[in-house]
C-alpha cells in the first residue's frame, strides 16, 4: 500500500479523499463509479482459470487470494488509515484495540525479552503485561509516563520495546513522547503508541519518531457506538513484520465492520473539533467550580501536560477527567447517578455523552494516586467522554448533578 501523506491538504480534506481508490469503488469498466466500496462479503476468491491461479502474485497487497487477507472493503479502510498516518507505510487491521496491540506484542516481542510500559496505559494493556505476555516469558516493567530518565533507568540488555500511551488513560498524563522515542532509539528498543485518545489526526505517531501507531478505531474512527475494531500503522519494515504475524494467528476484519468504519472516519475530524471545542468549554467551566479539585484536560492552558500538548499535538478530543474536591467514593457516584446526558459506560469517542468514575490507585505500579502535592483527600475522580450534544446543555446537567454531590458529600459527613 502507498503511504500517502498528503499532507499539503488540511484534516478534513484528507478524511474525505482517504482510501477511495477507484479501482475498489467501480467496476473495471467504470473506476470510481460509486463513493463508497461495496460490502464485499467473501471467503473464497475464484481464479478465472489455472494459470492465473499459478501466477498468483505472492502474499500482495491488495490481490484477490482467499478470504482470510480481506477484500477491497477492508483494504480501503486499512488504506485510508495509511494515509492519514503521515509517514506510514501500511495499516492492519484487527478485530478490536486490544487485539492490535496485542498482534503488535507478538510481532515485536520474544521470550526472554523485557516490555517496558507508561504507568498509566490502558488496564487491559497492562493486563497483557501481567498475563499473555509473562506466558510467552515476556517481562514487562512500568515506568513513571512523566519522567523520561525513569524510563531510561529501567533498560536493561533484556528490553526490547516500550509501550507509550499519550495522553494515559484515566488520568491524562502528557509523555515528552519525542524524548521517550530518543531513548528508546539511542537503545535499540522498538518504540509503540497507543494513539487511540488524538488518532493520527490530533498526533502524528510516525512522525514524531515512533515506529508503530496503534489505535483502538473503536472509539474515534467509528465514533457511533456500534462497531470494534482496532489498527497498527508503521514503515515498511514493521509493516510487513506486523501483516504477516496477523496473517499467521489468522486475524481478519468483517467487510461490513469496515463498511461502518469507513463511514465514522469521513466525519471524525468534525466531530473531533466539535467534542474539542465541547470538552475545553466543559473543562473551562468545571476548573472554575469550588467542589473540583482539579481538572485533567490537555487541551485546557494551564492544566498538567497543557504545554506538551501544544508543542506537540495537532488536535484534542472529547476525553478528559477532572477530581472532586474531597467527597466520598459514594457521593461521587450519587453524581454520576444524577447526570441526565451522560450515559455511564466504559467506552469513548461516540456521539453520546459518557461519564465514568476514574480510581486508578490499584492498577498503578510506577506512581502515585492521588499524585504528592495534591491534597489527598482529593481522590475520586471523573472521566468524561464529551459528545456531541450542545455543550450548555451538558454543563447543565454537570451544575444539577454537582449539587447533588454536595447534599451526598453533607449527609455522608
Ligand atoms: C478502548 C481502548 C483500547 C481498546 O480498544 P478496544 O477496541 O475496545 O479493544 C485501547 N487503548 C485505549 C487507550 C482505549 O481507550
Amino acid at each position: 500500500m502507498n503511504g500517502n501523506d498528503d499532507t499539503r491538504y488540511g484534516p478534513g480534506t484528507r478524511v474525505t479523499l482517504a482510501g477511495r481508490t477507484a479501482e475498489w469503488t467501480g467496476t473495471p469498466g467504470h473506476p470510481g463509479a460509486v463513493v463508497n466500496p461495496p460490502v464485499w462479503r467473501a471467503s473464497t476468491h475464484l481464479y478465472p482459470d489455472m494459470a492465473a491461479l499459478r501466477a498468483h502474485p505472492a502474499n500482495a497487497d491488495g490481490q484477490f487470494y482467499y478470504g482470510r487477507r480481506g477484500a477491497p472493503t477492508q483494504w480501503a479502510l486499512a488504506e485510508a488509515l495509511t494515509a492519514l498516518e503521515p509517514e506510514a507505510a501500511g495499516t492492519v487491521l484487527y478485530p478490536s484495540g486490544v487485539a492490535a496491540i496485542a498482534g503488535v506484542m507478538l510481532t515485536v516481542l520474544r521470550p526472554g525479552n523485557v516490555l517496558l510500559m507508561t504507568d498509566n496505559a490502558y488496564e487491559p494493556s497492562r493486563a497483557m503485561g501481567r498475563g499473555l505476555l509473562r506466558d510467552f516469558g515476556v517481562e514487562t516493567r512500568w515506568f513513571d509516563p512523566l519522567d523520561p530518565a525513569a524510563m531510561a533507568a529501567a533498560i536493561c540488555p533484556r528490553t526490547r520495546a516500550v509501550l507509550i500511551e499519550s495522553p494515559g488513560s484515566l488520568t491524562m498524563d502528557v509523555s515528552d513522547v519525542p524524548q521517550l522515542v530518543k531513548i528508546a532509539r539511542e537503545h535499540g528498543l522498538v518504540s509503540v503508541i497507543d494513539n487511540t485518545w488524538a488518532s493520527s489526526l490530533g498526533f502524528a505517531a510516525l512522525s514524531q519518531g515512533v515506529d508503530i501507531a496503534v489505535m483502538s478505531l473503536t472509539k474515534h474512527v467509528g465514533g457511533h457506538s456500534d462497531v470494534m475494531m482496532g489498527s497498527a500503522s508503521a514503515g515498511a519494515s514493521w509493516y510487513r513484520k506486523l501483516r504477516l504475524r496477523a496473517q499467521t494467528m489468522g486475524t481478519v476484519v468483517s467487510p461490513d465492520d469496515a463498511a461502518l468504519l469507513l463511514r465514522g472516519l469521513r466525519t471524525m475530524d468534525i466531530r473531533l473539533q466539535r467534542t474539542t471545542a465541547s470538552a475545553l468549554a466543559l473543562a473551562q467551566w468545571l476548573a472554575a467550580r469550588a467542589e473540583v479539585a482539579h481538572v485533567l484536560c490537555p487541551m485546557l492552558p494551564g492544566a498538567p501536560g497543557h504545554d506538551l500538548w501544544a508543542r506537540d499535538f495537532t488536535g484534542g478530543c472529547g476525553l478528559f477527567s477532572f477530581v472532586l474536591k474531597g467527597g466520598s467514593s459514594a457521593a461521587r457516584d450519587a453524581l454520576i447517578d444524577a447526570l441526565a446526558l451522560f450515559g455511564i459506560g466504559y467506552s469513548w469517542g461516540g456521539f453520546e455523552s459518557l461519564a465514568t468514575p476514574v480510581d486508578p490507585a490499584p492498577i498503578r505500579s510506577a506512581t502515585a494516586w492521588p499524585p504528592a502535592g495534591w491534597d489527598q483527600a482529593d481522590r475520586f475522580g471523573i472521566r468524561l467522554a464529551v459528545g456531541l450534544e450542545d455543550p450548555a446543555d451538558l454543563i447543565a446537567d454537570l451544575e444539577q448533578a454537582l449539587g447533588v454531590w454536595r447534599n451526598a458529600r453533607e449527609t455522608a459527613a
